[in-house]
């Protein structure tokens, strides 16, 4: 057999003010963990509750809070679509977990973005099939360097304003307050269907406002007290 020569390799966020790198594991995703936003889609937040969904860890970008960022407009698309996200990095795993065991879970915060390809994600749910062609595709997830929890972090992450402009023009702003399930309860239910370990992330839910972007735009995203990433995209 002729040998296999992989480019591909381990993901790894920066860790804030430490030496350390965080090793990405797989990263979950939140579904219409805002109510606005869950309108927005077409879904009614009382009667349809958040739920999960999976990008590969390849599609991670690690983005500095000093640089700009690059990514490349992708393939097969013409409706590519920003959603900023405050990302949720996992020191500990286990199943079933507790809302305490899932508070002690958490390691630290980024800022992220859930890059869409919106017109392939509805065709899919148009016809019931996997989203993964919509969500889990190269450079779909920009993310910053996380920050380490304290308690005081978790406090102030907690009521967060998060916002997205785009060129300098404020498209999505809310506050991590409007999470339908909180960060310990995204936790808790994602750990009834899967064993969590450390080295997860979960994207938790972006806030209403969703909309494209095209080549040259350049985004701004932020959470509150943890910082904020420019993302821009080219052709
Ligand atoms: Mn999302």
């Amino acid at each position: 057999m002729k040998n296999i020569v992989s480019e591909q390799s381990r993901v790894y966020l920066p860790i804030v003010e430490n030496d350390q790198v965080y090793p990405v594991g797989r990263v979950f995703c939140v579904g219409r963990n805002y109510a606005e936003h869950s309108k927005e889609m077409g879904d009614d937040p009382e009667r349809d509750p958040p739920f999960f969904f999976v990008k590969d860890a390849s599609s991670v970008v690690p983005s500095a809070f000093s640089d700009v960022t690059r990514i490349a407009y992708p393939m097969a698309t013409s409706q590519f679509e920003y959603e900023v996200e405050l990302v949720v990095a996992l020191g500990e795993g286990g199943r079933n977990l507790s809302l305490q065991q899932a508070r002690e879970a958490v390691l630290g915060y980024a800022v992220g973005l859930d890059m869409t390809r919106r017109d392939l994600q509805a065709q899919a749910k148009k016809k019931g099939r996997p989203w993964e062609v919509g969500k889990s595709f190269d450079e779909s997830a920009p993310i910053s360097p996380i920050s380490l929890k304290t308690d005081l972090l978790a406090g102030n992450v907690a009521k967060a304003e998060i916002g997205l402009k785009v060129n300098g023009d404020l498209k999505q702003i809310s506050s991590v307050a409007n999470l339908t399930w909180s960060i310990e309860e995204v936790i808790c239910k994602l750990s009834e269907v899967f064993e969590l370990r450390p080295g997860d992330l979960i994207m938790t839910g972006t806030p209403e406002n969703v909309g494209v972007v095209v080549a040259d735009d350049e985004m701004l995203a932020w959470v509150e007290h943890l910082g904020e990433i420019r993302i821009s995209v080219t052709d």
